[in-house]
């Protein structure tokens, strides 16, 4: 069985003082519970206040919402894997979809800095989904394969073994839109299948894409979707706690 994960990305929100007013409502609210993690992802000046204020909170972990790939030297304004990790980050995401349309990351970008995540043991949130125009093409399928295997090229089976997957259609993020459950579930599938075809079992998958209150059950009642990334939905601690507690 794998485990539920609720995964919360404050994106370019959140400063040290408010993540730790945040991490001190969530823990008024929210009870651990031994069937699911919650993992924050706040902005890289974030990650130390949130690791200290989250620190104790059971099955919880702070992530890196990017980092990048050199171990380090002269690249501004740049986090490397071992800095986020200094930081307190134990998770990061890679190939997020902002990263990839807004930053113009590339999928060889996005390949460097998964392998970049896994030699500091960072545990990698893959980010895969496609753009409005790919899908009205129904070019879904083909896209998340092309980014999902873009990234794991020449890893192994036993490198891969902490990857968790995030399958977020672009058009669904931030905008009040998102897939269907059932559409969902089938990317899910199309994704599980090639994992277990490069020899990867027990993946968790999760869904991002304006997830919310409102729409978060309907989504976990899938057996394919293991969790949620969600972003806006996140910012407010009693919310997300509220989140965080339903599911399976
Ligand atoms: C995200 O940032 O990954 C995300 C899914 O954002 P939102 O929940 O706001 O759509």
């Amino acid at each position: 069985m794998r485990r539920l994960l609720f995964a919360a990305n404050w994106k370019m929100q959140i400063g040290p003082g408010e993540a730790r007013r945040y991490a001190a409502e969530f823990r008024q609210r929210f009870t651990p519970a031994s069937d699911r993690d919650t993992w924050f992802f706040p902005p890289a000046v974030s990650l130390e206040a949130a690791s200290a204020a989250f620190q104790g909170l059971e099955n919880t972990q702070i992530g890196a919402q990017s980092i990048y790939w050199e171990v380090k030297g002269a690249f501004t304004g740049a986090v490397s894997a071992g800095l986020a990790k200094a930081a307190g980050a134990r998770v990061v995401l890679i190939g997020h979809s902002e990263r990839r349309h807004v930053f113009g990351e590339t999928e060889a970008d996005t390949a460097r800095t998964l392998r970049a995540a896994l030699h500091e043991e960072l545990v990698p949130v893959l980010c895969v989904g496609e753009k409005l125009d790919q899908r009205e093409a129904g070019e879904t399928a083909l896209v998340v394969k092309r980014q999902l295997l873009a990234a794991i090229a020449g890893l192994s089976a036993n490198q891969l073994a902490s990857l968790v997957v995030a399958y977020e259609p672009v058009w669904a993020i931030g905008t009040g839109r998102n897939a269907t459950p059932t559409d969902a579930a089938a990317v899910h599938t199309g994704l599980r299948t090639l994992l277990a075809d490069a020899g990867v079992q027990g993946t968790r998958i999760l869904y991002g894409g304006s997830v919310n209150q409102g729409n978060v059950a309907s989504l976990l009642a899938e057996p394919e979707i293991d969790g949620v990334l969600v972003g806006g939905a996140s910012l407010d601690p009693v919310g997300w706690a509220t989140i965080c507690a339903g599911g399976k």
